[in-house]
């Protein structure tokens, strides 16, 4: 390694419940320290061993990295890793002065068709999205959300729908909400801003010294554009579906807030014998609003940041929420998937991808791939990161659980787990995890 290159590396896990927030830091001889923010939101706090508030959270970062970070990185636009930099805790944050501000390209303002790398080649024809038109189509998914949540106590108040499926609408429109507060702050914050996609160069080498950092995702809509849609029929109608509700002078509610049987509505004052149908209506409406939030739930994920620390041989790798179709691009189709593939093996830290969930960490690319997984000796085995709350999203009966109970099983058993769930302290709302540099 080059003098100047970190003899230490520490990874703070706040326990934020749902959500992410992690504070690495690379330590230098002579005692330099170098502070990077990735994520801080929440969806739903932990129910123990929890800070206070976003406002204790942001003051145990702005001492844990003596007033100024070198870079914060918000993987994607979900509540649960960005709800953080709005408000008073935004504030703590912003002063905090980072020098430079990592996002997904998705996230640049006003966002041009022409902006570079980003256009589509001239041979994927019109009928393909742009990148204007996706940047588009996500700002009407958080409208989207917006209007199935306020669905929720309509629902919440009828008898026909469990308390269960209302209370994972309720979620996960929230999650999806716009968050215009704390985009605008991230805006706002560091000297330097970078919009990212796959292969961009960060240019850090300045402002994290022997660190080289290695963008495996989002892939650009050139690139790939599985990011944009889903592969399941299903899904592929309800994202028609989506982009038609948002369409300009037809509010999302319009079709979203409709009940799939128009008539539904005239069912209230149906005559005594035909009651018993309405609750079942509802229902029915829930569900398809819930399978509706779940793509739009996914669609924003795979917009996340991955990105890979390199200090020497020794790899950090944080893959925010990305999903299948954002790392298939990386660990498949691109030109250089081999050589990723091959650096990636050796990863030392592995931050779980999407707070635990089946389908972001693909198992046979990217886990079975890991060659410190399962390592006899304890000091060489991979160590995971895993952010997450159980009993907010997913559900069991339909192996859709978050975190995964197979994946957790597989992460204690074949890695070194530090799980923000675990924090069994009173004192301590954080895990601490130290990296041997190799
Ligand atoms: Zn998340």
């Amino acid at each position: 390694m080059a003098r100047t290159s970190p003899t230490a590396a520490t990874i703070i896990a706040y326990n934020v419940g749902f959500g992410d927030c992690m504070l690495l830091r690379f330590t230098y001889a002579g005692g330099a320290r170098k502070h990077v923010l990735i994520d801080f939101g929440t969806t739903k706090w932990p129910d123990k061993f929890r800070p206070k508030s976003l406002t204790t959270v942001a003051n145990k970062i702005a001492d844990e990295c003596g007033g100024t970070l070198d870079v914060v990185v918000a993987t994607h636009r979900h509540t649960d890793h960005i709800s953080g930099f709005a408000g008073e805790s935004g504030k703590i944050i912003a002063s905090l002065k980072p020098s430079v501000v990592v996002q997904p390209w998705t996230e640049k303002p006003n966002l041009a068709v022409d902006a570079r790398g980003v256009r589509p080649p001239a041979s994927t024809g019109s009928s393909h999205t742009t990148s204007r038109q996706f940047a588009a189509q996500l700002n009407d998914l958080h409208d989207l959300a917006d209007q199935v949540r306020s669905q929720v106590p309509r629902l919440r108040a009828t008898s026909g729908v469990p308390k269960t499926l209302v209370n994972q609408l309720n979620f996960l429109g929230e999650t999806n909400l716009k968050n215009a507060e704390a985009v605008k702050a991230l805006q706002a914050m560091g000297k330097r801003h970078v919009y990212a996609s796959f292969g961009t160069d960060l240019r850090l080498a300045d402002v994290l010294p022997g660190v080289e950092v290695q963008v495996l995702g989002p892939p650009t809509l050139t690139m790939s554009r599985d990011i944009a849609s889903m592969t399941d029929t299903d899904a592929d109608e309800f994202w028609h579906l989506a982009a038609r509700a948002g369409g300009r002078g037809r509010s999302a509610a319009a079709t979203v807030g409709k009940p799939i049987f128009p008539h539904a509505r005239f069912g209230r004052m149906a005559p005594q014998e035909a009651r018993w149908l309405i609750p079942k209506i509802d229902r029915m409406q829930a569900d398809e609003l819930l399978s509706l939030v779940r793509i739009l739930d996914a669609v924003m994920n795979n917009t996340s940041l991955i990105l890979l620390f390199n200090v020497g041989v020794t790899g950090l790798l944080f893959p925010g929420d990305a999903q299948l179709e954002n790392w298939r691009y990386a660990l498949h189709d691109a030109p250089n998937s081999a050589a990723i593939r091959k650096r990636l093996a050796r990863t030392s830290v592995y931050k779980v991808g999407h707070h635990g969930s089946l389908n972001a960490t693909p198992r046979t690319m990217l886990w079975n791939n890991f060659t410190r997984v399962g390592a006899a000796n304890e000091s060489e085995r991979l160590i995971t990161i895993l952010s997450t709350a159980s009993g907010k999203h997913g559900n069991e009966d339909q192996a859709t659980e978050v975190p995964r109970k197979r994946l957790v099983t597989e992460l204690k058993t074949k890695s070194r787990l530090y799980n923000t769930q675990d924090c069994d302290e009173k004192t301590s709302w954080w895990r601490t995890v130290d990296v041997p540099l190799r």
